[in-house]
């Protein structure tokens, strides 16, 4: 319920993605560029006849409380025209911000980082952190994109720019006005204290959330996950956030199993009824 294609910041094309995804016994595939649908036609067309439903997805860049908080959308319609609008000024703001990253990049000596991100961006519409960190890999500035996060693109570093996303409820909005369902995506990765965790769950499920993601490989263990989930009232999700091949990354179809008997959000969407 959550992938990467080149759309955004994956490694493969919407269709080799989902081509991957049935060699490896997928049945139900969401595909979820940041900020970006373009890619969910060319997934569409590569699925039909195969032996797999994909449901169309997103995944919305947001503010909530100064934390950059990523929401899920699944089962949208891709031609909402809020959803369309607001996905566009996000992307917008990513183009900005990326002229900002290359001249911080530029003044600390790093030449050439905005057209070298843009070279990594492949299909997608607007350049990502994750566009710079391969620039920065493939100038041997770093070892590897991890690195290039902990050195440049991270928060506080030198080439770490504030972003500007739509606040987490105006996101929530555009997914429901799409008709879909929202997701709090990858809770255990925002660095939250136990109480500001609960704060963020509250504020989603007032705004009007269904569902939150579960993980195993989070700080987290995926049963207080559950428990948070069902004190909120939300169903569980899961997915493996894939972006492409690597070491210690959960490939496609590698996602935390959702219990038995605990409310899936695939159980609610319209796609693969
Ligand atoms: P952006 O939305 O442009 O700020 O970029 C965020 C993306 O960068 C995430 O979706 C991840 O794919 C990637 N990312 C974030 N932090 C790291 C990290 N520490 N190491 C590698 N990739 C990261
Ligand atoms: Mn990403
Ligand atoms: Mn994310
Ligand atoms: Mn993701």
């Amino acid at each position: 319920m959550h992938t990467h294609s080149t759309y955004s910041d994956g490694v493969f094309t919407p269709a080799q993605l989902v081509l991957r995804a049935v060699s490896r016994g997928v049945k139900l595939l969401a595909l979820t560029d940041h900020d970006e649908t373009d890619g969910l036609a060319e997934a569409a067309e590569a699925a039909r006849g195969l032996d797999i439903v994909l449901v169309p997805g997103v995944e919305i860049s947001t503010t909530w409380n100064n934390h950059t908080v990523h929401i899920v959308g699944l089962d949208i319609d891709v031609q909402s025209p809020r959803l369309v609008e607001g996905l566009a000024s996000i992307r917008r703001c990513r183009g900005e911000r990326a002229t900002r990253i290359a001249a911080q990049l530029d003044a600390a000596g790093i030449a050439g980082s905005l057209p070298g991100a843009a070279r990594h961006a492949g299909d997608s519409a607007a350049i990502g952190r994750s566009h710079f960190a391969r620039f920065l890999v493939e100038q041997k500035h770093v070892r590897n994109t991890t690195d290039a996060f902990r050195r440049y693109l991270g928060s506080g570093r030198v080439g770490y720019v504030a972003p500007v996303w739509p606040a987490l409820p105006q996101a929530v909005d555009w997914i429901r006005c799409a008709g879909g369902r929202s997701v709090l995506a990858h809770p255990d990765r925002y660095h939250l204290t136990r109480q500001v965790l609960h704060n963020l769950l509250e504020a989603f499920a007032s705004s009007g959330g269904d569902a939150i993601e579960i993980s195993a490989d989070g700080r987290f263990k995926s049963s207080a996950q559950v428990r948070l989930a069902r004190r909120f009232g939300f169903a569980l999700s899961s997915g493996s956030d894939f972006h492409g091949p690597g070491t210690n990354v959960p490939d496609v179809g590698e996602a935390t199993q959702i219990p038995v008997g605990e409310r899936a959000v695939w159980q609610e969407l319209r796609t693969g009824k």
